[in-house]
């Protein structure tokens, strides 16, 4: 583990379950996205609706570090380019 992992560690929340960091870089994020996207038959939205859905979660009050929905605990760049998913807000979904 390099110096900057170690004191990002240190210095920053860890996730509940794996122990990592909950924060992830944007480099981190675009490297989840393309193995995301290489799963065989994954199906996407457009960009379009894509960037609908992003600009949701974006002013919503669930997302925290800019990047993960407090409800289900995802990376809303990732789950908003998926087809089959739905936003978890309680009771009234974003999209
Ligand atoms: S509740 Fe829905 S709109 Fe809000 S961050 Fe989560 S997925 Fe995005």
């Amino acid at each position: 583990m390099n110096e900057s992992a170690k004191n990002r560690q240190i210095n920053e929340p860890a996730c509940k379950g794996c122990s990592g960091s909950v924060r992830l870089s944007p480099g981190e994020i675009r490297k989840l996205f393309g193995e995301t996207l290489r799963i065989k038959d994954v199906k996407t939205v457009t960009e379009e609706e894509y960037q609908q859905r992003l600009a949701l979660c974006k002013s919503c009050d669930s997302l925290q570090y800019g990047t993960t929905c407090i409800h289900c605990g995802c990376i809303v760049e990732i789950r908003a380019k998926l087809a089959a998913s739905r936003c978890p807000y309680p009771y009234a979904p974003k999209w």
